[in-house]
């Protein structure tokens, strides 16, 4: 967020974050993701997957069972969507190094690594004919932005459901997605007591508004101090963080009513 270093702001919900359950199980979330997408389809797809075998915690078969297990469970149809699941090594395997490459690509522009100035021209030039053959289409995100369509700068957005084409989506795994939707309903609720035509000056007489950044977790304890106080609330006003650019959350902390 603009403003404070490290503000000493800390609302509830950064400090559930730091509470967060461990990381081991994602890749079978974003698989279990995949097929619930298919979970409302006629004919159900079956999928191969291969797993770069750099863990031994988790073994192929076993995970198998598990993800079938879960979708039969979550879903109520029989079909053993997870037909294979395999350990294979990377290094020796030409698809999971495409992939990889592919991945690598996208979060090379996620986390704004092109905008460092010793980036290889070669690696640049490279990213460009990935987001050329991939021909993403342009979430609203990016087209409010002024991105242009085959522009690698495209792969810092999420790929809209309605806009999945075969074949080449970015997803935004959010970890803090429960407090996301938490910080929405908390400006829902007083927005709604204010009205639209109300300012956050106004708002900001009865509650404390901050803003934190729940990507890379940088805080601010207070956005009036912005010169934002005259913006009505049908305005939506979010903080654009200064660190990764990506839109902020407000966050209403009640003032302490002050005895007379
Ligand atoms: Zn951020």
């Amino acid at each position: 967020m603009h403003g404070r270093e490290h503000a000493p702001f800390e609302p509830p919900q950064v400090q559930r974050w730091r509470q967060r359950p461990h990381f081991g199980k994602v890749h079978l979330q974003h698989l279990l993701g995949f097929a619930r997408r298919q979970s409302t389809l006629e004919k159900l797809t079956r999928f191969y997957v291969q797993l770069d075998n750099r863990t031994e915690k988790y073994k192929g078969a076993g995970q198998k069972a598990a993800l079938n297990h879960r979708f039969r469970n979550e879903t109520d149809h029989e079909w053993e969507i997870f037909a294979d699941v395999q350990d294979v090594d990377s290094k020796a395997q030409v698809m999971v190094q495409a992939a990889d490459v592919l991945a690598g690509c996208v979060a090379w522009v996620w986390n704004r690594q092109y905008a460092n100035e010793r980036v290889d021209p070669e690696r640049i030039a490279f990213a460009d004919l990935i987001a050329n053959r991939a021909n993403l289409p342009l979430s609203p995100d990016a087209q409010e932005d002024g991105i242009k369509r085959r522009h690698f700068l495209n792969f810092g957005y999420p790929t809209l459901a309605f806009q999945e084409t075969k074949g080449f989506t970015i997803w935004k795994m959010s970890f803090r997605l429960a407090e996301e939707r938490e910080a929405k309903a908390q400006r829902r609720k007083i927005y709604a007591r204010y009205g639209g035509d109300a300012t956050l000056s106004a708002v900001g007489r009865e509650y404390q508004i901050g803003a934190v950044c729940f990507e890379c977790d940088r805080s601010l304890p207070d956005i009036l101090s912005n010169n934002i106080g005259h913006r009505t609330l049908r305005q939506k006003y979010r903080p654009t963080c200064r660190e990764c650019h990506r839109k902020g959350y407000l966050l209403f902390r009640e003032r302490q009513t002050v005895p007379s």
